[in-house]
Protein backbone atom coordinates (compact mmCIF):
# COMPACT_ATOMS: atom_id res chain seq x y z
CA UNK A 1 0.00 0.00 0.00
CA UNK A 2 3.21 2.11 0.17
CA UNK A 3 2.99 5.07 -2.44
CA UNK A 4 4.16 4.46 -5.96
CA UNK A 5 8.22 5.04 -6.24
CA UNK A 6 10.90 4.13 -8.65
CA UNK A 7 12.00 1.51 -6.16
CA UNK A 8 8.66 -0.15 -5.51
CA UNK A 9 9.04 -3.35 -6.65
CA UNK A 10 12.72 -3.48 -7.21
CA UNK A 11 13.89 -7.08 -6.32
CA UNK A 12 16.56 -5.45 -3.96
CA UNK A 13 15.37 -5.16 -0.61
CA UNK A 14 17.98 -3.04 0.53
CA UNK A 15 16.89 -0.56 -2.09
CA UNK A 16 12.98 -1.05 -0.95
CA UNK A 17 14.17 -0.16 2.33
CA UNK A 18 15.74 2.59 1.68
CA UNK A 19 12.69 3.85 0.28
CA UNK A 20 10.71 3.76 2.86
CA UNK A 21 13.05 4.55 6.26
CA UNK A 22 15.99 6.86 4.16
CA UNK A 23 14.95 9.96 4.84
CA UNK A 24 16.23 12.05 7.79
CA UNK A 25 12.58 13.43 9.33
CA UNK A 26 11.44 9.82 8.67
CA UNK A 27 14.66 8.32 10.80
CA UNK A 28 14.70 11.07 13.97
CA UNK A 29 11.00 10.60 14.24
CA UNK A 30 10.86 6.53 14.40
CA UNK A 31 13.72 6.89 17.29
CA UNK A 32 11.67 9.39 19.19
CA UNK A 33 8.19 6.81 18.78
CA UNK A 34 10.56 4.49 20.25
CA UNK A 35 11.04 6.06 23.17
CA UNK A 36 7.76 6.57 23.77
CA UNK A 37 6.38 9.98 21.75
CA UNK A 38 2.98 9.56 19.57
CA UNK A 39 1.72 12.41 19.81
CA UNK A 40 1.70 15.25 16.63
CA UNK A 41 2.65 18.24 18.98
CA UNK A 42 5.49 15.93 21.50
CA UNK A 43 7.24 15.03 17.72
CA UNK A 44 6.79 18.66 17.04
CA UNK A 45 7.88 20.11 20.38
CA UNK A 46 11.30 17.17 20.51
CA UNK A 47 12.51 17.66 16.94
CA UNK A 48 11.83 21.48 16.42
CA UNK A 49 9.89 20.65 12.89
CA UNK A 50 7.46 22.42 10.92
CA UNK A 51 4.17 21.44 11.19
CA UNK A 52 3.73 20.61 7.51
CA UNK A 53 6.81 18.82 7.05
CA UNK A 54 5.96 16.27 9.78
CA UNK A 55 2.30 16.21 9.02
CA UNK A 56 3.32 15.13 5.54
CA UNK A 57 6.04 12.60 7.43
CA UNK A 58 3.46 11.20 9.68
CA UNK A 59 1.35 10.57 6.58
CA UNK A 60 3.91 9.13 4.80
CA UNK A 61 5.13 6.58 7.52
CA UNK A 62 0.90 5.63 8.28
CA UNK A 63 1.03 5.06 4.51
CA UNK A 64 3.57 2.48 4.17
CA UNK A 65 3.11 0.81 7.59
CA UNK A 66 5.51 1.91 9.85
CA UNK A 67 3.19 3.57 12.14
CA UNK A 68 -0.80 3.68 12.37
CA UNK A 69 -2.97 6.50 13.76
CA UNK A 70 -5.09 5.62 17.14
CA UNK A 71 -7.59 8.28 18.15
CA UNK A 72 -7.76 9.63 21.78
CA UNK A 73 -9.76 12.14 23.04
CA UNK A 74 -8.05 15.24 23.91
CA UNK A 75 -10.76 17.82 26.05
CA UNK A 76 -13.81 17.77 24.25
CA UNK A 77 -12.07 16.82 20.93
CA UNK A 78 -10.53 13.53 19.05
CA UNK A 79 -7.90 13.36 17.79
CA UNK A 80 -5.03 10.85 16.24
CA UNK A 81 -2.19 9.87 17.93
CA UNK A 82 0.92 7.79 15.84
CA UNK A 83 1.83 4.55 17.13
CA UNK A 84 4.31 2.10 15.90
CA UNK A 85 3.42 -1.08 14.08
CA UNK A 86 5.16 -4.17 14.18
CA UNK A 87 7.37 -3.22 11.11
CA UNK A 88 7.93 0.29 12.52
CA UNK A 89 9.19 -1.66 15.62
CA UNK A 90 11.13 -3.43 14.19
CA UNK A 91 13.75 -0.51 12.98
CA UNK A 92 14.76 -0.49 15.82
CA UNK A 93 18.53 -2.12 15.24
CA UNK A 94 18.38 0.08 12.00
CA UNK A 95 17.85 2.97 13.78
CA UNK A 96 20.14 1.91 16.16
CA UNK A 97 23.26 1.04 13.78
CA UNK A 98 22.56 4.28 11.58
CA UNK A 99 23.25 6.08 14.76
CA UNK A 100 26.69 4.06 15.99
CA UNK A 101 27.43 5.00 12.10
CA UNK A 102 27.18 8.43 12.32
CA UNK A 103 28.76 8.67 15.43
CA UNK A 104 31.82 7.22 14.09
CA UNK A 105 31.93 8.72 10.83
CA UNK A 106 30.01 12.25 10.37
CA UNK A 107 30.80 15.61 11.79
CA UNK A 108 28.94 17.12 14.05
CA UNK A 109 28.69 21.37 14.81
CA UNK A 110 27.64 20.67 18.59
CA UNK A 111 28.31 17.41 20.76
CA UNK A 112 25.11 14.46 20.06
CA UNK A 113 25.13 10.98 20.67
CA UNK A 114 24.23 7.71 18.91
CA UNK A 115 20.83 5.96 20.71
CA UNK A 116 21.95 4.53 23.78
CA UNK A 117 20.44 1.22 25.05
CA UNK A 118 20.40 0.10 28.58
CA UNK A 119 20.01 -3.89 28.93
CA UNK A 120 17.76 -4.24 32.24
CA UNK A 121 18.85 -7.32 33.16
CA UNK A 122 22.33 -6.46 33.38
CA UNK A 123 22.02 -2.54 33.38
CA UNK A 124 24.62 -2.07 30.68
CA UNK A 125 24.84 -0.81 27.38
CA UNK A 126 23.54 -2.97 24.16
CA UNK A 127 22.54 -3.14 20.68
CA UNK A 128 19.33 -4.88 19.90
CA UNK A 129 19.67 -7.91 18.71
CA UNK A 130 19.24 -11.27 19.84
CA UNK A 131 22.29 -11.49 22.84
CA UNK A 132 22.96 -8.51 24.72
CA UNK A 133 27.05 -7.80 24.00
CA UNK A 134 27.74 -7.53 27.87
CA UNK A 135 25.98 -10.53 29.63
CA UNK A 136 25.14 -12.39 26.74
CA UNK A 137 21.68 -12.72 27.95
CA UNK A 138 18.68 -12.98 25.24
CA UNK A 139 17.53 -9.53 24.37
CA UNK A 140 14.04 -8.80 23.94
CA UNK A 141 12.32 -5.20 23.44
CA UNK A 142 10.59 -5.41 26.96
CA UNK A 143 13.62 -5.49 28.94
CA UNK A 144 15.46 -2.94 26.35
CA UNK A 145 15.49 1.03 28.06
CA UNK A 146 16.35 4.32 25.79
CA UNK A 147 19.37 5.88 28.41
CA UNK A 148 19.20 9.62 28.17
CA UNK A 149 22.75 11.04 28.82
CA UNK A 150 21.39 14.37 30.12
CA UNK A 151 19.00 13.21 32.53
CA UNK A 152 20.53 9.78 33.24
CA UNK A 153 17.14 8.35 32.95
CA UNK A 154 16.09 5.17 31.25
CA UNK A 155 13.24 5.42 28.89
CA UNK A 156 10.80 1.80 28.17
CA UNK A 157 10.44 1.12 24.50
CA UNK A 158 7.04 1.87 23.46
CA UNK A 159 5.24 -1.61 22.62
CA UNK A 160 4.04 -1.79 19.11
CA UNK A 161 0.16 -2.01 18.26
CA UNK A 162 -1.12 -4.39 16.10
ZN1 LIG B 1 22.86 -7.58 29.37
Amino acid sequence: MGRRSSWEGTPCPIARGADVLGEPWTLVILRDAHAGTTRFDGFRNRLGIADNVLSSRLARMVETGLMTRVPYRDGGRTRDEYRLTQAGADTLPVIHALGAWGDTYTRSPAPGEPMLLVHTPCGELTRPGEKCDHCGGDVNRAELRRFEKDTHEQVPLAEPVA
